[in-house]
């Protein structure tokens, strides 16, 4: 067993920019990175799955997700910092130093001083055929960094609820039009974000749609959906396509032991610091609002100055 006075759980740009701040405070702290286990669950969080990053301040000529991760964690490890492929299994944070396994066995592995939980959030899928292949090929999760993209495309949002109106409006600055395709005939966005949309001339609803396959071979070609009361199915030819039916934060390790939200993310008070003491999170699994590459690196920034900080304050 052995221990530390830093554990980041997650390597996404929270957790490795967390690492990046900590390794420089000579703190030496171990990143449990994960380990591929879908497409959709892999180290280096969702950046893994994005293509072009054109919004991350400093790189003008764009980059892609794996490149900018693994830029991160070639400056995580020049700082001295452990980083371990594998999976966490459990985590006791009900005393400290925090335990944790990344094996079945009985005994701990290692144990720490701090924990900072940057375990990340992820997309909801629809688990219909194609959408695996075509990740990162026409699909995308994300409208804030893919969209710019669709310049000028034919595309479909699917989903009704705050996050596809909002995805939906955002594209039409790009797109010529934006299909939001939603299962039911009503929405289930707030009243004025559905107002908005229905007020925009470049968003086209198919409701009553269930998907039913995304199609193409290497680029998304269009939707083949169902009506939901006639079960009639009709291709809707799209060149992109935005799954926005809702995210889910990663928090299965810790959920019984400290305080969250309502809508399951991690409650953060001030800076990073969690209900228990000694526990931070960084990055998507405490922000259901803004989940950018760039504000989950600043707050796992955040994070490591807090631990840094904890840890003087405890002399340890
Ligand atoms: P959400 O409110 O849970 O809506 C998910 C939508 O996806 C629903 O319309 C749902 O259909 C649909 N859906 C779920 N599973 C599906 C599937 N397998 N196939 C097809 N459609 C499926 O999620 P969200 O929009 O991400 O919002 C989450 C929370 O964040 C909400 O509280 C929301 O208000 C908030 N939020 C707020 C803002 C804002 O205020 N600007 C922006 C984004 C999010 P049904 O309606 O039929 O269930």
């Amino acid at each position: 067993m052995s221990h530390t006075r830093v554990l980041i759980i997650g390597s996404g740009p929270a957790g490795l920019t967390a690492a990046i701040y900590s390794g420089r405070a000579q703190l030496n702290p171990i990143v449990i990175e994960g380990e591929p286990s879908s497409t959709t669950d892999q180290p280096g969080g969702q950046l893994m799955l994005t293509t072009d990053i054109e919004n991350f301040p400093g790189f003008p000529d764009a980059l892609t997700g794996p490149e900018l991760m693994g830029r991160m964690r070639a400056q995580a490890e020049r700082f001295g910092a452990d980083l371990r492929v594998t999976k966490v299994h459990k985590v006791d944070a009900t005393r400290r130093p925090f335990r944790v396994w990344l094996t079945d066995d009985v005994e701990p592995s290692i144990t720490a001083d701090t924990v900072i939980l940057a375990t990340g959030a992820k997309s909801l899928m629809m688990g219909v055929p194609g959408e695996d292949r075509l990740l990162s090929h026409g699909l995308s999760t994300c409208a804030t960094c893919d969209g710019f993209f669709f310049r000028g495309q034919d595309i479909a949002v699917v989903g009704g609820g705050d996050s596809a109106m909002e995805e939906a409006l955002f594209l039409t600055r790009f797109a010529s039009t934006v299909t939001v395709v939603h299962r039911r005939d009503s929405l289930r966005a707030s009243k004025i974000m559905q107002e908005r949309a229905f007020a925009n001339q470049k968003i086209l609803f198919a409701w009553n749609s269930q998907v039913l396959e995304v199609l193409g071979d290497d680029r998304v070609r269009g939707l083949r959906l169902r009506d939901a009361f006639s079960a009639e199915e009709r291709i809707l030819e799209v060149t992109g396509v935005f799954v926005a039916i809702g995210h889910v934060p990663n928090t299965t390790l810790v959920k019984d032991q400290l305080d969250l939200e309502d809508n399951g993310y991690v409650r953060t008070g001030i800076g990073s610091f969690t209900s228990v003491d000694g526990l931070f999170a960084a990055g998507d699994v405490q922000d259901d609002v803004y989940r950018q590459a760039i504000t989950s690196a600043g707050s796992g920034c955040i994070a490591a100055i807090d631990a840094e900080r904890w840890l003087e304050a405890q002399g340890l």
